[in-house]
């Protein structure tokens, strides 16, 4: 199937899971998950509608900003970001969801206040409770969200997950499970909380599990772009 195709069936599928469940579909975004996509590529997916896209690596995004590939969308950061490589990140795009430690919320705001601008950020929050994951623990969620909230360079937007492999079962216990704490986070931060407003999870195995649990954002790759090639192997 195309590029275009792929899009109109992800947002279709979004949009019958919101309504299966009394949502606007308007309440949910479609992320395109880019990673080892061409220049190319990118611009063909936001020429087919995509409105967000959502990189891993650092280096490959900055090959992308360099080429101007990401123009006509929005950009986040969804990978694993070594507080080393903050500079390359913060300033540079809308949204970070993947801050899954204080220590790289301390690196943030140092950065956003280097170039006094206020970097949005998602909490990536470890729902599996995986030692191979990143991301913190449900119960310090409101800890950090509550550090966050003192540091004038970061505005906190949500909460962002990515829970382990689905099982039979599929993931809809601990979309769930976020859905709460988000819920949660959202009422706690009273005096913020218009500012939370964003829910990431799902990717292209169970994003309409994930829109049927409340998700705001899901991160798609494969379900637009076929199946990447194996890690290390450069797309054509
Ligand atoms: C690659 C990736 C996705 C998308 O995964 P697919 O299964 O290809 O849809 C979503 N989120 C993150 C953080 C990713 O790295």
């Amino acid at each position: 199937m195309s590029l275009e195709a792929n899009v109109r069936q992800v947002k279709e599928t979004i949009a019958r899971a919101a309504r299966e469940v009394g949502r606007d579909p308007a309440e949910i975004t479609l992320v395109a998950a880019t990673k080892v996509q061409t220049d190319d590529t990118v611009r063909a997916a936001i020429a087919a509608g995509i409105t967000v896209c959502g990189e891993n690596r650092v280096q490959e995004m900055t090959a992308h900003l360099e080429a101007d590939a990401y123009a006509g969308a929005a950009l986040h950061f969804i990978g694993h970001l070594q507080t080393n490589k903050v500079n390359k990140v913060v300033g540079r795009v809308d949204l970070i969801e993947s801050v899954g430690s204080e220590h790289l919320l301390e690196a943030i705001e140092k950065e956003a206040a280097k170039l006094n601008i206020v970097q949005d950020i998602l909490l990536e929050v470890n729902v599996g409770g995986e030692e191979s994951k990143s991301g913190i623990a449900p119960g310090e969620v409101e800890n950090l969200a509550r550090k966050a909230r003192e540091m004038p360079h970061v505005r906190l937007r949500g909460l962002m997950a990515i829970p382990p492999v689905a099982g039979p079962d599929g993931n809809r216990g601990f979309f769930r499970e976020m859905y709460q704490l988000y819920v949660d986070i959202k009422r706690k931060m009273d005096d913020n909380k218009s500012d939370i407003d964003c829910l990431s999870m799902g990717m292209s195995g169970d994003y309409a599990d994930a829109v049927r649990e409340g998700a705001t954002l899901v991160r798609v790759g494969t379900a637009l772009f076929g199946a990447r090639p194996p890690m290390g192997v450069k797309a054509n």
